[in-house]
C-alpha cells in the first residue's frame, strides 16, 4: 500500500513540475535560461517524468501559445467555454498540438527559434513502442505492490499523466474560481493554494502577467511550484530573466 501511494505521489509531482517548469515556464514562455546541460537534463527529466504521456516539448510551447494569443475565443485550443464538456475539449487540444508537431501548422510564437529540440528524446518519447514500455511497468508495479485489484482503477491516471494535468488546469481554471484582474478573457484562479498543479491553476494571475515566474501575486496565495524554481534559482541552476 505504502509503495502504490508513494508512487502514485511521486508520478504526480514529477509530471506537473516538468509540465510547469520546463514546458510552459521555460518553453513557452522563457521566463528563465539555463546551459545546454541543464537544459538537456530537464528535457530527460521531462521524458521519464511524463512517460506513457511524454508532451513533446516544443510542440506542446507553441499550442499554449496560441491559448495565450486567442484566450477564450473560438481561435483558443481549449477553451472550456467553446467545448460542452472537457473530453471534447481535450480532443480539440490534442487535434491542435498535432498540426504542430507535423508542421501543418505554423507558430506565432516570439520564443520559436530559441525552443529546443532533442531528435533522439523526441524518437523515443513519441514511440507506440517506448510508450507502451511505460505502461507495461506503471502495470508491472501496481501487480507487485498493490493490496488488492481495486488499486487497479489508478492506473489509467499514470498512462495519461500528462494530457490529465492538462484538462483539469485547462478547464478549471478558466471556469471556476475567483479573479485579481480584469482580463479580456474568463481566466480564474482556482485555488488560493495551488498545492496540487503547483502553481498552474493561477489562470488569471497567469494571463495578467504572462511572464512572471510567481503565479501567486496576492500575499495570501501559494504557488508550489516557486519555491522549488527560486531554489533552482539560488542554486544558480536558471538564471531568471
Ligand atoms: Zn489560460
Ligand atoms: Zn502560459
Amino acid at each position: 500500500m505504502l509503495v502504490i501511494v508513494s508512487f502514485f505521489i511521486i508520478h504526480w509531482y514529477t509530471s506537473v513540475f516538468a509540465q510547469s517548469f520546463f514546458l510552459h515556464r521555460y518553453m513557452a514562455h522563457r521566463m528563465f535560461t539555463m546551459n545546454p546541460f541543464w537544459e538537456r537534463f530537464f528535457y530527460f527529466f521531462t521524458f521519464l517524468a511524463q512517460g506513457s504521456s511524454f508532451l513533446h516539448p516544443k510542440s506542446y510551447a507553441q499550442l499554449h501559445i496560441e491559448h495565450h494569443n486567442h484566450s477564450d475565443t473560438e481561435k483558443d485550443p481549449h477553451s472550456p467555454h467553446f467545448w460542452k464538456d472537457v473530453i471534447s475539449m481535450m480532443v480539440n487540444t490534442g487535434r491542435v498540438y498535432m498540426d504542430f508537431k507535423t508542421g501543418k501548422r505554423e507558430s506565432t510564437s516570439p520564443h520559436i527559434k530559441r525552443m529546443p529540440t532533442w531528435d533522439l528524446i523526441d524518437g523515443l518519447g513519441n514511440s507506440h513502442s517506448v510508450r507502451l514500455a511505460f505502461c507495461a511497468a506503471y502495470v508491472g508495479i501496481y501487480w507487485i505492490f498493490a493490496p488488492n485489484a481495486w488499486f487497479f482503477l489508478l492506473l489509467p491516471a499514470h498512462f495519461l499523466m500528462g494530457p490529465l494535468h492538462g484538462a483539469f488546469v485547462n478547464w478549471c481554471g478558466h471556469k471556476y474560481g475567483y479573479r485579481n484582474y480584469e482580463t479580456a478573457d474568463h481566466s480564474k484562479n482556482t485555488f488560493i493554494w495551488d498545492i496540487l498543479f503547483v502553481g498552474e491553476t493561477f489562470q488569471n494571475n497567469h494571463h495578467k502577467y504572462p511572464r512572471k515566474l510567481n503565479f501567486a501575486t496576492r500575499w495570501y496565495e501559494l504557488d508550489l511550484g516557486y519555491p522549488a524554481i527560486w531554489a533552482l534559482a539560488k542554486a544558480r541552476i536558471i538564471r531568471p530573466i
